[in-house]
């Protein structure tokens, strides 16, 4: 059983009546557990009082760390910073919108101890309106069936992660939602228990019909870097053989008649089609080759590593 620190990371972006209350039922738990912690806050460029709530509880709790962002950039780069700075074996993020409730965390930790690497929480009985839950229903399904991941909630963000899986994590974008995804494709192990939901009380959402957009996108670039970020040129290349092979296919065809049925070749519009096809699928195929090398560039730098090892007995 695992005994060492937990860090708690609470992006917070205007949620100034939000703060106290939170703190309040969130240090009670913390105690209880009787391990090392710290809460580490990340004031994601508010222009509420929110900094300033926070340094107040600052004030009676010196576990409590303050990282103010210069402007709003985001609950994903808040989360980054967060997992960066946060000096725990365990990790634990939640919302600072009393949506979550911190009374789940010793069931994230107990289940954590059944060996899990990740435990993300489930809200089965949301409290949001009729839309976002049916959306959210829907978009979960979708992302379930492209990433192959297949947790209930991904737009739960009371998880618990173990330090080293989110220590080379690259974040950016909406992409905190696919961090289940993104872990278990690293191999990672991810576990799942259901967590209660509150309607926010205080404070507005901060998020509109732009993130489903945002969130498709980001699925997309991190599903096709997932399944082809090794070898591009087995997508590229792929299709371009293919359109090479039939543009020429064709236009074999055409210059056999040509030939042997004196066919004229000008005013057969399959003739520029096949062209078309040589000519795209070469391009294809040049395009695979060099995001190839960008590829094997991109992980020559920074010692980024194409395995992880898990432990070494020696
Ligand atoms: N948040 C943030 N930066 C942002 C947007 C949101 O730090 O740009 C925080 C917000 O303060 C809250 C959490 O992320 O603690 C979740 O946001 P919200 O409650 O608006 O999302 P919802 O629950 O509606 O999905
Ligand atoms: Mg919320």
């Amino acid at each position: 059983m695992n005994t060492g620190m937990l860090s708690v990371v609470i992006p917070a972006y205007n949620e100034q009546e939000n703060i106290p209350h939170l703190v309040k039922s969130l240090e009670p738990v913390m105690e209880k557990l009787s391990r090392e912690y710290e809460i580490v806050f990340i004031d994601d460029g508010s222009t509420d009082n929110t900094f300033n709530a926070l340094k107040d509880m600052r004030k009676n709790n010196s576990r409590i760390k303050i990282i103010k962002f210069r402007k709003n950039f985001g609950q994903t780069a808040a989360l980054a910073a967060g997992f960066t700075h946060a000096k725990g074996d365990v990790i634990i993020t939640m919302d600072s919108d009393l949506q979550n409730d911190p009374e789940d965390i010793p069931k994230l930790i107990e289940k954590m101890n059944e060996d899990y690497d990740v435990v993300c929480g489930w809200r089965a009985e949301r409290k949001d309106s009729i839309f976002k839950k049916l959306f959210s229903k829907f978009a979960n399904g979708f992302r379930r069936k492209i990433t192959g991941e297949n947790i209930h909630d991904s737009g739960c963000t009371l998880r618990a992660y173990k330090k080293e899986a989110v220590a080379d994590l690259d974040l950016y974008g909406e992409m905190h939602r696919y961090i289940p995804a993104l872990l278990s494709w690293k191999g990672y192990k991810i576990g799942e228990v259901i967590v209660q939901h509150h309607a926010r009380k205080f404070g507005k959402t901060k998020y509109s019909w732009q993130r489903i957009i945002k969130g498709f996108l980001d699925l997309l670039v991190v599903t096709f870097w997932q399944r082809y970020s090794a070898r591009p040129i087995h997508i590229f290349g792929s299709f371009g053989i293919i359109l090479t092979l039939v543009g020429m296919a064709i236009g074999g065809y055409l210059g056999f008649q040509r030939l042997f049925h004196k066919i004229s070749l000008g005013d057969r519009p399959l003739f520029t089609l096949s062209i078309l096809m040589v000519v795209i699928g070469i391009q294809f195929f040049m395009s695979g080759i060099l995001a190839d090398i960008m590829v094997k560039v991109y992980h020559g730098q920074n010692d980024k590593k194409n395995y992880l090892i898990e432990r070494i007995e020696e």
